[in-house]
């Protein structure tokens, strides 16, 4: 790479490139749900935390016993 000419030393001068800002694969998505969240009780509003790997709808609600819905 030493001694080139010309070629490939465009890029730095910050012409109207298109530079960074694209798309970065960040948190954006991925995931339908997020990792974590709650769970709520659909008929009297209990909530409680969701755990990774137990889907809310098999969980019940301690209170009243319906299956529970994620928040
Ligand atoms: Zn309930």
């Amino acid at each position: 790479m030493p001694g080139g000419d010309g070629t490939g030393s465009r890029w730095g001068g910050g012409g109207g490139g298109r530079g960074r800002g694209g798309r970065g694969r960040g948190m954006g998505g991925g995931f339908a749900q997020g990792p974590d969240g709650e769970c709520v009780c659909p008929n009297c509003g209990y909530r409680e935390k969701h755990r990774l790997g137990t889907p809310c709808y098999s969980l019940k609600c301690p209170k009243c016993g319906t299956p529970m819905t994620r928040a």
